[in-house]
């Protein structure tokens, strides 16, 4: 029974980013199967997944070809590592594959479990890049805050999630932030138009490469989008700015497209969308749709180049480098976006028509801005709208709203006051409809309970 589930969790179970007293307290929910965009719990409810999981279904859920691939390839070799000049079939394949997605200039890839472990083996790479070409002075990283780049060491540093650099004493040396180019935060205050404010945003990096001194910034990595820090959209001129700065001082630039990968922006990758031009991509979930784990760091040219003809040894590596059985799956789901032409469904349907119903419920009495980028979007809860005042951080209004999200069968996520989307690229239109209604039912409700 759910009960039985729920206790057995709450004694064993100690879950990421979880409040471990609230858990045993309320009890987890608990999903036990799913099929296209829509999950069930074990209390027989039918949910409309907004989220892809974690960002990562972009195929939806139940697909046949993902599921033989994983079959076939768990009968024929379950595991063989790829180190010390072995591999497999399908990791041969898909990396042929991806040189194929990838955008130009990029033919290599360097496997890793997560998006995490890539960028760990980003830091390892670029810092190893600049001792290859006898700068070994160059060893800082510049990301920025309220970024997310993963739960390792080195991904939490990178990431600017102050909460998580409070434990566990992060971050690591070598790593500093700018700020976001969050323009109702940053920009909207100080009376900047967006355009402005995206020039002005963008100047942070250059700023930051001056104080740290450029002979010694290695890289900047950042999202295109910023996703778990709540989908934050950029203004238009950040990234050709940024593209600037990074070809100005010869830095290395870094895209982390673990959530903007595979479709999610009506791209293959983000880069595409925002117009800049990485030396490396971070990427996992999407690859494989989420239905197993696979992540890793595609390395353009300039890069590769170095590593490969006078680096030797690349003494770095993970056992599921290359597994074969995500291997496999990945191919699938590579295969399978292809041939839904999901990415253009993403870019001539279901981006423009979420940008369209995103703008009418940012009408909304509680909505501040509503933002999309292709199947991504994120509405800004405020106390009022014209003068944009935000609500008393204690009232908690993101989730509020995410209960009634719970309550009314929609999974969305709440970050502070952004409630967040990111669904399935097979979403169809009608989808939208229904989740639309859906999030515009829980906004009411939300605002009920404010004016009570
Ligand atoms: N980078 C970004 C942009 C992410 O959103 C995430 C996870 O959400 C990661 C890295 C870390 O990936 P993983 O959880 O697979 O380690």
């Amino acid at each position: 029974t759910t009960a039985e589930w729920q206790a057995a969790d709450a004694a064993h179970f100690l879950h990421p980013f979880t409040d471990f007293q609230a858990l045993a307290k309320k009890g987890s929910r608990i999903i036990t199967s799913a099929e296209n965009i829509y999950l069930r719990d074990s209390e027989g409810h039918r949910i409309l997944d907004a989220m892809s999981g974690l960002w990562c279904v972009n195929v939806g859920y139940g697909r046949q070809e993902l599921i033989d691939a994983a079959t076939r390839q768990l009968r024929e070799l379950p595991f063989y590592n790829s180190f010390f000049q072995t591999t497999t079939p399908p990791a041969v394949e898909l990396a042929e594959l991806l040189a194929e997605v990838m955008p130009p200039g990029f033919q290599h890839v360097f496997y890793a479990g997560s998006g995490s472990e890539g960028n760990d083996t980003v830091v390892r790479m670029v810092r190893r890049y600049w001792d290859l070409q006898g700068q070994p002075e160059r060893q800082v990283i510049i990301s920025r805050w309220n970024g997310y780049h993963g739960s390792t060491m080195a991904g939490a540093s990178l990431g600017g999630m102050k909460y998580m650099h409070a434990q566990g004493g992060l971050p690591i040396p070598g790593i500093t932030h700018i700020e976001q180019p969050y323009w109702w935060l940053h920009g909207r205050p100080a009376g900047l138009c967006r355009a402005e404010f995206g020039k002005v945003a963008a100047g942070w990096l250059e700023q930051k490469i001056l104080e740290v001194g450029p002979e010694k910034v290695a890289a900047f990595i950042a999202e295109p989008i910023q996703g778990a820090g709540g989908v934050i959209v950029p203004p238009e001129t950040y990234w050709p700015e940024i593209q600037r700065i990074c070809d100005q001082y010869g830095v290395l630039l870094v895209s982390d497209e673990v959530i903007c990968g595979f479709g999610r922006t009506g791209h293959w990758f983000g880069c595409q969308t925002v117009g800049s031009r990485p030396d490396l991509i971070t990427f996992a979930k999407g690859v494989t749709s989420g239905y197993i784990p696979l992540g890793g760091v595609m390395v353009g040219e300039r890069v590769a180049k170095v590593l490969i003809e006078q680096g030797g040894e690349f003494e770095h590596g993970y056992t599921y480098s290359g597994h074969p059985v995500a291997c496999a799956v990945a191919l699938a789901n590579i295969r399978l976006i292809r041939e839904l032409k999901l990415v253009e469904h993403v870019h001539d349907e279901l981006g423009p028509y979420l940008a369209e119903q995103f703008a009418q419920l940012g009408e909304h009495p509680l909505v501040g801005e509503a933002q999309t980028c292709g199947a991504m979007g994120a509405l800004l809860l405020v106390k009022d709208r014209a003068s944009g005042e935000a609500f008393p951080g204690e009232l908690e209004i993101g989730m509020l709203c995410r209960g009634h999200c719970f309550g009314n069968g929609l999974i969305m996520r709440a970050v502070g006051d952004r409630m967040i989307i990111a669904p399935p690229l097979v979403m169809t239109l009608a989808q939208v409809d229904e989740m639309v209604a859906l999030i515009r039912r829980c906004l009411d409700l939300t605002l009920a309970d404010v004016r009570a």
